[in-house]
């Protein structure tokens, strides 16, 4: 394909330009979806056997199709979980995909491997696991969490014959994300939900609930999950008590910190995580809260032999990859994917020339802006803050607005292209929710949403 890019230079000029400005500007306009046939209408097809040329179709990127999606790094983008990927580790992305690395093998990848290793040295020493734990980069939380139960199944498996024909099920409680469920199904795996109270797991309630199981099912648990930071609300699971639980019981302990993970880093609520040194498997999302690009997740092991039993891939192909020549780290034997983007490189490039202390200044603030925000909820005459702030997510209500209001005040906010900031649901009630990832959100603008409530 190089060959027959005649004006390469001028189309690389033109993505190197757009590039700059999009991450140099704070404030990027904040865009909404269109209709596909109304997207259609204004671009035509894009695909034709002669091309419509570089120029024409990042002008229509840039011009038309970009302001049909939303920045999720815009500093007034407080739903779901937005993102603030660094300048540092978005320019590293590019550099990621022009180096043309495979990731899955030391043999091919190595100096690259190298670096996320070296990135992930230092998530895996946030969680205090011990000597011999590591782990790999993923797709996102899910492929992870995925890696991690598979990982959990098989070793189960392993411990006993009779399991090996036995559905497996696993313990998790209300507060966990959908994708615990849902990767439960792609196992072919049933889930006992403990229906924890105000999105908490205690190792008391876990107890009980593995009490109350028969002796059919609790011979066929091979997993707890707890939830360090659930997504809603910010809440993390008593870590100390359920590892106590689980090592008793002898049952694997995942904890899926995909969201809350960064705040491993921040000193001052290290505390809520303790017991998670306990665990056999960790989830934790980069592209979350460490300010990296678009996807990245991360699992990490207690034991990376158990993972390689689970997810190493034979083949007639790789077999040259087991080879002494190619002794090293191989990435696709710890996770669910073969051929990888070395998807750690930007956090990587971002942590080594940021430092690991301006991550955990910058984690400290969405922290910071949540309690920020909940004394301006407290002092709001027509608001109610739901619950203290936890992690970087407040919840709190505009008194005397219905689940209607709510939506139409987000609409609202989306169209004028002020902000997005999405209502969610706590104990059954309508609430509005605010997360806080990108340090560069000010008092002024929560000052500036909280005022449209008014
Ligand atoms: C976001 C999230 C996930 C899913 O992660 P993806 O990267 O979206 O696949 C899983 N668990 C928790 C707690 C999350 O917050």
């Amino acid at each position: 394909m190089h060959t027959i890019d005649m004006d390469l230079v001028e189309m690389t000029l033109d993505v190197m330009k757009y590039t700059i400005d999009r991450i140099s500007n704070v404030t990027p306009e904040m865009g909404s979806p269109k209709k596909e046939e109304d997207l259609l209408r204004i671009v035509g097809e894009t695909i034709t056997p002669e091309g419509i040329g570089g120029e024409n179709a990042f002008q229509l990127f840039r011009d038309v199709l970009v302001k049909a999606t939303v920045p999720i790094d815009h500093p007034r983008h407080l739903a779901f979980v937005p993102a603030a990927p660094t300048r540092a580790a978005i320019m590293f992305d590019l550099v990621t995909s022009a180096s043309s690395i495979h990731g899955a093998y030391w043999m091919e990848g190595a100096g690259g491997i190298f670096c996320e290793n070296q990135a992930m040295k230092w998530l895996v020493s946030l969680t205090k696991l011990p000597e011999g734990a590591f782990g790999v980069f993923t797709s996102g939380g899910t492929a992870a969490n995925l890696s991690a139960l598979v990982t959990a199944r098989e070793e189960w498996r392993e411990q006993k014959p009779k399991h090996a024909r036995e559905r497996a099920l696993l313990m998790t409680s209300t507060g966990a994300h959908s994708s615990i469920k849902s990767m439960a199904k792609v196992m072919d795996a049933d889930v006992h939900l403990i229906d924890s109270d105000d999105e908490f797991l205690s190792g008391d309630e876990l107890k009980d609930a593995i009490k109350g199981l028969s002796e059919h099912d609790r011979d066929r648990l091979f997993a707890v999950v707890a939830t360090g930071g659930t997504t809603n609300a910010g809440i993390i699971d008593d870590l100390q008590g359920i590892a106590d639980v689980c090592e008793e019981e002898n049952i694997w302990l995942h904890v899926d910190c995909a969201y809350g993970g960064g705040a491993l880093a921040a000193n001052s609520v290290r505390f809520l995580f303790n017991g998670i040194e306990k665990a056999d498997s960790i989830t934790i999302d980069p592209h979350k809260w460490l300010f990296s690009p678009y996807d990245c997740g991360a699992v990490i092991y207690k034991n990376l032999e158990l993972a390689k039993k689970a997810h190493s891939q034979k083949g007639a192909y790789l077999e040259i990859f087991k080879d002494e020549g190619a002794q090293g780290f191989n990435p696709a034997d710890y996770q669910i994917q073969l051929t990888r983007r070395l998807r750690g490189m930007p956090l990587w490039f971002s942590l080594a020339m940021h430092g690991t202390n301006k991550y955990k200044e910058a984690i400290e603030r969405g922290i910071e802006l949540a309690k920020i925000a909940e004394e301006k909820i407290k002092n709001g005459s027509n608001l109610e803050l739901v619950r203290p702030s936890s992690l970087s997510v407040v919840l709190f209500k505009r008194k005397g607005w219905t689940a209607e209001d709510y939506r139409d005040w987000t609409y609202r906010n989306h169209n004028s292209g002020f902000a997005l900031v999405t209502p969610s649901i706590w104990k059954e009630e309508s609430v509005i929710r605010f997360c806080f990832i990108n340090p560069d959100t000010t008092e002024k603008d929560i000052d500036e949403i909280l005022a449209t409530l008014e």
